[in-house]
C-alpha cells in the first residue's frame, strides 16, 4: 500500500524567523509519537537551512517550492539540485500553477526540471491542474492529460516511486473553494490511468497522487480516503501547526 504524503507548500510565506518558530512548533507536536505516513515542509528558499535543523531529530522532511535544470554557473536567482541536497531536501515542488502562470513556465520547462529531480535523486511533487474555465468547459482532463504527458515522454518508469503528481484544480487553490471527494477521485483515476498507459500499470500503481486546494482538517478525511488519493499538497493550512497536523493525524486514522 502508498504511503501518504502529507506536504505543506509554505509559499512566498515564513522567512528564517517565523519558518524556525512554526517547524519548532510541528517536531514538538509530534515529539516522540509514531507517524507511519511521510509528512514534509517546502518553505521558502531562504528558510530551508533553519527547517532543515528543527527537524534533525523528527520524521519530519523538507523540500524545496523550485529548482534550475543547471548545476551551477551564470544563472542569477537560480537554485540547483546539488545545493537542496547539500541542505538534505528530500522533495522538490515543481510547476506550480502560480510558476505556471505569474513565470510562464512551460511544460517542456516543467519537464526539464523533473527530470533534473530525479537524475539527481530529489523527488518532484509534479504539479498538475485545470483552471476554472477550463473546467466550465469541461476541459479538465485535456489539459491535466497534455501537462501530464508532456513530463511521462521525457522520464523513465524506473522512477515511478520517486515521482509524485499533485492535482491542483486551480479555481480550489486558495480560494477556500475544494473539489469534491467525487470530482478528486475521479481526476485522479485519469491521472493514473494516463501513467498506466504511458508507462505501465505497475508502474502506474507506485506513483502518489496528491490533491492540493483548499485541503484543510474539514474535509481532509473525505478527500484522504479516496482510492487514487496519496496525500495531500497543503498551502494555507500548513501554516498554522496546529491545523497541519491535525490533517497528519487525520491521514495516519485513514491509512489505519
Ligand atoms: C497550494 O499551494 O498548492 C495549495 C493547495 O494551497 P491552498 O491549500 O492554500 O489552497
Amino acid at each position: 500500500m502508498r504511503k501518504l504524503l502529507i506536504a505543506g507548500n509554505w509559499k512566498m510565506n515564513a522567512g528564517p524567523t517565523e519558518a524556525k518558530v512554526l517547524a519548532d512548533e510541528m517536531a514538538e507536536m509530534w515529539k516522540s509519537k509514531d507517524f507511519n505516513n511521510e509528512a514534509l515542509i517546502c518553505p521558502p528558499y531562504v528558510s530551508l537551512p533553519f527547517v532543515v535543523k528543527s527537524f534533525r531529530d523528527s520524521f519530519f522532511k523538507t523540500g524545496a517550492q523550485n529548482v534550475y535544470t543547471e548545476d551551477n554557473g551564470a544563472f542569477t536567482g537560480e537554485i540547483s539540485t546539488s545545493m537542496l541536497k547539500e541542505l538534505t531536501c528530500d522533495y522538490v515542488i515543481i510547476g506550480h500553477s502560480e510558476r505556471r502562470e505569474y513565470f510562464q513556465e512551460s511544460d517542456e520547462f516543467i519537464a526539464s526540471k523533473v527530470v533534473k529531480s530525479l537524475n539527481e535523486s530529489i523527488r518532484p511533487i509534479l504539479c498538475v491542474g485545470e483552471k476554472l474555465e477550463e473546467r466550465k468547459a469541461n476541459d479538465q482532463k485535456t489539459v491535466v492529460g497534455t501537462q501530464l504527458k508532456a513530463v511521462l515522454s521525457q522520464v523513465d518508469e524506473k522512477h515511478a516511486e520517486d515521482f509524485v503528481v499533485a492535482y491542483e484544480p486551480v479555481w480550489a487553490i486558495g480560494t477556500g473553494e475544494t473539489a469534491s471527494p467525487e470530482q478528486a477521485q475521479e481526476m485522479h483515476a485519469f491521472i493514473r490511468s494516463l501513467i498506466a498507459e504511458n508507462w505501465s500499470p505497475d508502474a502506474a500503481d507506485k506513483v502518489r497522487i496528491l490533491y492540493g486546494g483548499s485541503m484543510k482538517p474539514a474535509n481532509a478525511e473525505e478527500l484522504l480516503s479516496q482510492k487514487d488519493v496519496d496525500g495531500g499538497l497543503i498551502g494555507g493550512a500548513s501554516l498554522k501547526a496546529g491545523s497541519f497536523s491535525e490533517i497528519m493525524a487525520i491521514a495516519e486514522q485513514t491509512t489505519k
